[in-house]
């Protein structure tokens, strides 16, 4: 009988999926991803998770514990770091034992744990990771080597097929080409430009997100998102910071907000902050005053909790939209006023 690996859907799952359950499933073991969060799941979690824990995390339990009686083995990494210098935010790290300590019944963790930051975690560590994960599920040594590589290879497909290139940005940012189905736009005739900036699993998951996504793609906006963001400007922007935002994550939701706070180039910015994110309460106080500096393009923060409701987000992003939309109409009536005074100059 094949063993069982339980994949909790939340947190770094949302960057990894791919390489994880390509890796599981080529050594022959059966994949079980908790459903997207539901009603049940963040239950669980906002019960039995630390109090003080953030929200997120809150539904990382709820997902391991909805797992718990289905599976062999549950997959927790403890990653560190997937950079040289930078870190991650330190609860990746810690989750695994944390989950393990709390709740003894649960199955056995798999938690290999890997920092490209530390000295010695290079090449070599994992290999010796996926060897000493392999050997649970195969005693063959070159099929657990084909699985490890097979599933570095679709990781590194599926992430070249998220990012656009900086000449796709350019081209968004002039309103050349969208990044969204066409169908959904044509219900706008000049469909609004805006980046949905947070961690991909709060925006992917609509719980978590209270759907923001789905709402603003069922307007007809045209979002882009940090993770289709070319790296290069993101590690252009961060150059500019007059120390190191050493937060691996954080770079690439500041960094976006920072470009298009500077470029000017869309509609407007909308962030959302997870409540007692130590991380999210840093990069938004840092868009903010970047904002503040440069107030061309709107920016709305929204922090979200397990209190956050529908209703009272959908009035917030409707009120902002709003006002983009009068704003835009005011600026191009003053164009038409410019260029009509230009022709009786003449
Ligand atoms: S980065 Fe923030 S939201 Fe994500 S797990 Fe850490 S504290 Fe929670």
């Amino acid at each position: 009988m094949k063993k069982r690996v339980g994949f909790p859907n939340a947190l770094l799952f949302y960057k990894y999926s791919v390489l994880w359950t390509t890796f599981f499933q080529e050594l022959g073991a059966e994949i079980i991803i908790s459903p997207e969060t539901n009603k049940i799941i963040k239950d669980l979690g906002v019960k039995y998770a630390p109090d003080e824990d953030c929200y997120s995390t809150k539904l990382y339990f709820g997902h391991t514990l909805y797992l718990k009686d289905k599976v062999d083995y549950l997959f927790i990494p403890r990653l560190g770091s997937d950079h040289e210098v930078n870190v991650g935010c330190p609860k990746f790290i810690a989750l695994a034992e944390v989950l393990k300590s709390m709740f003894p019944d649960i199955p056995k963790i798999i938690m290999p744990f890997f920092s490209m930051a530390k000295k010695g975690h290079g090449r070599f560590k994992i290999l010796r990771i996926i060897f000493s994960i392999g050997f649970r599920f195969t005693i063959n040594p070159f099929r657990i080597l084909i699985s490890g590589k097979r599933a570095f290879d679709a990781q590194f497909k599926y992430e070249k097929g998220l990012k656009i290139s900086e000449e796709e940005l350019q081209k968004w940012e002039n309103s050349e080409i969208s990044l969204q189905n066409l169908s959904i736009l044509e219900q706008r005739e000049t469909p609004l430009r805006i980046a949905l900036v947070g961690h991909s699993y709060v925006i992917n998951d609509d719980l978590s997100s209270v759907s923001i996504k789905n709402l603003l793609l069922s307007r007809g906006i045209d979002l882009i998102t940090p993770e289709q963001m070319p790296k290069v400007l993101i590690e252009k922007q961060m150059e500019k910071l007059d120390y190191n935002m050493y937060f691996n994550y954080a770079r690439e939701i500041l960094g976006t907000a920072m470009h298009f706070i500077e470029n000017n180039s869309i509609d407007g910015i909308l962030q959302l902050i997870i409540f007692s994110c130590g991380i999210d309460s840093i990069i938004g106080e840092m868009s903010a005053r970047y904002s503040s500096r440069k107030p061309g393009t709107p920016l709305l923060q929204l922090v979200i909790d397990e209190l956050s409701s529908e209703t009272g987000v959908l009035t917030r992003i409707e009120a902002f939209l709003d006002m983009i939309e009068r704003k835009n109409k005011f600026r191009r009536k003053e164009l038409i006023c410019h260029s009509h005074s230009l022709i009786l100059d003449h």
